[in-house]
């Protein structure tokens, strides 16, 4: 241990690294001493493209939402070249009756869709108008006045709506279960456009005007995109953090492992390290834990046992990623859409599947199609009591009854990646969950957490609060 550093952060995630290249560009005239440790041999945390032969597929997430902040961080690390979008035109499906149906994108397809009754529409156009009941009952009183996912939008939309469109859409980013899940944690935007008055429709009418008046200037260097449009890089999505760690340099550390912290009489921080060197100190004024929340409960453990406890109760299921390739003659289904997800109750144990190299093509050899597959999640945690075998045997029994044709061929398993402790579920309890860590961590100046446990764990809610987070800390420096 030589000199205090000003900044430690630990976790080399999208998170850890968005904010490490945010706070180095800030201090630029002046620049700030910065680590930035991981535990694994390489960055991108759950950021895993692999690539074999003419194949290549994502084990981790698929696909960003392009954000302003997201775009930026890409531009400044030299990957402008490299961005890629996917037609925002192309369908996503939800399979509802044995059918692959068209998820309506607008009220006018909405009005056409197959996939809600008339009723079902009716219900949902004189909720949407306000007509609602209001929040009653012993279910929210017994959670605290906090509403779920499924009880809000039921209430909002109808039980159609619930169960064909908003049920599906959790599965796809959360892996969650809206029985479980908070909506005033897992989907604020909407709780706040309800909370405006006058349903959601009116809700959503005054924040897109709030939205266009606090535009921020267009910056002529990122690329303009529009709403409903995914990205990637063309060599996958770990191009970026691997951009990132190489503008970091240096001040990236691997195969390090934070194993303990303490704080010091000088207010300044000690972290200790297990590294392939033996361990570490690194004393620091301040520390970024931008690991998952189950290690912050490990780290906290023996120093503030009280928030520890609240850290492990947030919960991440189990998700398996399968990618899957077939030749196309094996696939029924016109294959023209981002992907399809599937409701639950459908008799079909996969959670959705992405028709990756349609979205990205040019990622397989001529006459095949990747098809990377989820399974498991917050509604089927058996699902790691299974092995890979079994895993790619249901995967290919659901495929059979959404996309392949009758006589497919067994297909060639390119992953099985069990992610034992997948995406943070934003649950009943999350909001009051982060103001006791918070309230306990007061005593801690200079310790921030930024992980996808908080604001989001979209890539580009990551990168944002990465951002945010470090220009709070530049501030306080300055200060
Ligand atoms: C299967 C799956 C599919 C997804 N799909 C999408 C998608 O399509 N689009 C999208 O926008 N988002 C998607 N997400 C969500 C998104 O990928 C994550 O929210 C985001 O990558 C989280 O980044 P992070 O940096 O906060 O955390 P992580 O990626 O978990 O990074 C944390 C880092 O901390 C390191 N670490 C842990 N403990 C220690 C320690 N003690 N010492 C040092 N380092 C440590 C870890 O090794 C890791 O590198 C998906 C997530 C998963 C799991």
């Amino acid at each position: 241990m030589t000199e205090v550093l000003d900044v430690l952060v630990v976790g080399a995630g999208i998170t850890g690294l968005s904010l490490a290249h945010k706070l180095t560009k800030l201090s630029n005239n002046s620049p700030l001493k910065i680590l930035v440790a991981e535990s694994q041999n390489r960055v991108g945390g759950n950021i895993t493209t692999v690539s074999q032969g003419e194949f290549l597929w994502e084990e981790g997430p698929n696909s960003f939402s392009p954000t302003p902040e997201l775009l930026k961080l890409a531009v400044d690390v030299g990957l402008k070249q490299d961005l890629i979008f996917a037609d925002r035109k192309l369908p996503r499906y939800v399979y509802w009756n044995g059918q692959l149906l068209p998820v309506p994108m607008s009220p006018k397809t909405m009005l056409q869709s197959q996939l809600l009754s008339s009723w079902g529409k009716l219900r949902a156009m004189v909720g949407a108008l306000g007509f609602v009941r209001p929040v009653v009952g012993m279910d929210i009183s017994q959670q605290g006045g906090e509403e779920t996912v499924s009880q809000f939008f039921q209430r909002h939309l109808g039980v159609e709506v619930m169960e064909r469109l908003v049920e599906p859409f959790v599965s796809g980013v959360y892996a969650g279960d809206p029985g479980q899940l908070s909506v005033a944690a897992a989907f604020s935007r909407v709780a706040r456009m309800a909370d405006v008055g006058g349903g959601l429709l009116a809700g959503a009418i005054l924040s897109g005007k709030r939205n266009s008046k606090s535009k921020v200037p267009v910056d002529p260097n990122i690329p303009k995109t529009k709403a409903g449009e995914l990205g990637s890089f063309r060599g996958g999505l770990e191009a970026l953090p691997k951009a990132i760690a190489t503008y970091l340099g240096e001040a990236v550390r691997l195969n390090w492992r934070l194993v303990g912290i303490r704080r010091t009489e000088e207010q300044t921080y000690i972290a200790e390290f297990s590294t392939p060197n033996g361990s570490e100190q690194i004393e620091t004024r301040n520390i970024v834990l931008s690991t998952p929340a189950y290690v912050c409960a490990d780290l906290f453990k023996p120093v503030l046992p009280e928030i520890s406890s609240a850290f492990d109760e947030f919960y991440y299921p189990t998700v398996a990623c399968v990618v899957l390739a077939y030749p196309v003659s094996s696939i029924k289904a016109k294959i023209d859409g981002f992907g399809n997800l599937i409701p639950r109750g459908q008799g079909i144990r996969t959670l959705g599947t992405i028709w990756s190299s349609t979205l990205f093509p040019g990622r397989t050899p001529p006459g095949w199609q990747i098809f990377t597959n989820f399974i498991g999640g917050a509604t089927d945690p058996e699902i790691s009591q299974l092995d890979s075998e079994a895993i790619v045997a249901r995967v290919h029994q659901d495929l059979g009854q959404t996309l392949l044709s009758r006589d497919a061929e067994k297909p060639k398993v390119l992953a099985v990646h069990l992610w034992s402790r997948a995406i943070p579920q934003y649950n009943l309890g999350h909001n009051s969950r982060l103001a006791q860590i918070n309230h306990g961590l007061k005593s801690w100046p200079g310790v921030y957490l930024c992980s996808n446990y908080i604001g989001g764990v979209a890539l580009g809610d990551c990168v944002r609060r990465g951002t945010e987070v470090a220009t709070e800390i530049y501030r306080s420096l300055d200060t």
